[in-house]
């Protein structure tokens, strides 16, 4: 029987500590951190090679052997994944550099990529016998979630702002959630799930705080390397809230070198956060391992509405690896760059989307991005439900 998947072992991101992958956990139970997967890549290397890809389905699941799902059975597809690496022509002539390619994240079931995450949080957690899921979210993460509970036949309690867009709550009803409105910010949201967990006995799906969302995230770094013949970009530029692209995608690139599909070269990655949220910018300048909570966090961008992030160590971690950078940029000049985004190239971004574009111009005009350097803008979501945005 050809082995389905290669994980071997969960250990924690800070202290190394580690952990039986069979069974259910959170953060690390010695220092509270992150678990992260890994894989025998070894024995992954001798069985799977970029070119048995090809004919494969158009899905995350193409990566299977380096996903942490064992059983076909739990296997759970909305069609996630795979999504589009456009070629931005005339948005290159507008703004004078090229190329410029757009990663197009909104057209993942519910509307963002938040889809791949939950795809591979609940798969898991129907393979180790969860039955009821909770999470904290500003919007996209809590429909992703009732979208896949749904498909599972899995509890889902989603606790979002009581401020959050009428569409995002919509949307979890039909998908037959539980809705739980709080007063206050994702974090607010975050502490009134937590004291339900124990009392009802859900499972815990927030960001980085089980182990499997961001390996479904990492998917995007597998992705962008074989749609460019596995040479991978000079720069990419993510809209950073709790990171786990990000450090997902990291974490592809190191898999993917240890299984010889790519070489050791890596992209500059570049965190891109709303002046009025940029907790992580602001410890990525000032040269901090971890980042302090940031107060009265306000943007349009609601998935860059993160004030403190448990991954926090990992996404500095990863801007200096790589050679990246971080960049603050207004509300104002997000709306706008999404308008251009929109017109030059046909996708209706929702603002973190936009966001890159407004980095990448600061990058250009501060030389950080040099001529002819390819770079790859991360559109995270559709602005479909962000009416409030651009009325
Ligand atoms: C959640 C979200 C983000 C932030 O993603 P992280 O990987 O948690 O940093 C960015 N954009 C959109 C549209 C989101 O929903």
């Amino acid at each position: 029987m050809l082995k389905e998947s290669f994980l071997s072992y969960l250990e924690c991101g800070l202290c190394g500590k580690r952990y039986d992958p069979d069974r259910l956990w959170n953060l690390c139970l010695e220092c509270g951190k992150p678990l992260l997967a890994r894989y025998d890549l070894e024995a992954a290397k001798k069985v799977v090679r970029p070119q048995d890809l090809v004919n494969r389905e158009p899905t995350l699941w193409r990566y299977r052997e380096l996903l942490p799902v064992r059983n076909d059975a739990h296997k759970l597809s909305l069609g996630e994944g795979f999504t589009p690496l456009l070629r931005a022509s005339r948005l290159e002539k507008e703004v004078g550099h090229a190329p410029i390619f757009i990663k197009d994240e909104g057209l993942n079931p519910t509307g963002s990529f938040k889809a791949r995450g939950l795809c591979l949080a609940v798969s898991r957690a129907l393979e180790l016998d969860v039955k009821s899921l909770s999470i904290p979210s500003a919007g996209n993460a809590a429909c992703a979630l009732s979208a896949y509970a749904a498909l599972a036949g899995l509890e889902a309690h989603v606790y979002l702002p009581s401020d959050v867009p009428k569409p995002f709550v919509n949307e979890c009803r039909v998908l037959g959630a539980r809705v739980h409105l709080v007063d206050g910010l994702i974090t607010d949201c975050g502490q009134a799930a937590r004291a339900d967990l124990e009392k009802y006995g859900r499972f815990d799906v927030s960001t980085l705080k089980e182990p499997y969302r961001i390996e479904g995230k990492k998917t995007m770094g597998y992705e962008i390397a074989e749609q460019m013949d596995w040479k991978l970009p000079d720069v990419i530029i993510y809209p950073t809230g709790g990171g786990t692209g990000l450090v997902g995608m990291w974490k592809a690139f190191d898999e993917m070198e240890k299984l010889g599909w790519i070489g050791s070269r890596r992209p500059r990655l570049v965190t891109v956060q709303s002046d009025g949220c940029a907790p992580m910018v602001k410890a990525f300048h000032e040269g901090r391992e971890f980042a302090e909570p940031w107060p009265e966090a306000r943007t349009i961008a609601d998935g860059l509405r993160v004030p403190a992030a448990v991954g926090d160590f990992l996404i500095l971690r990863v801007l200096r690896e790589s050679q990246g950078t971080a960049v603050a940029v207004p509300d104002r000049e997000i709306v706008e760059a999404t308008y251009l985004l929109g017109k030059t190239t046909g996708v209706w971004t929702a603002p973190e989307g936009g966001a890159t574009l407004a980095a990448l111009l600061h990058l250009k005009k501060s030389g950080w991005v040099r001529a002819g350097e390819s770079v790859i803008l991360f559109n995270t979501g559709s602005g479909a439900k962000y009416s409030h945005v651009w009325d």
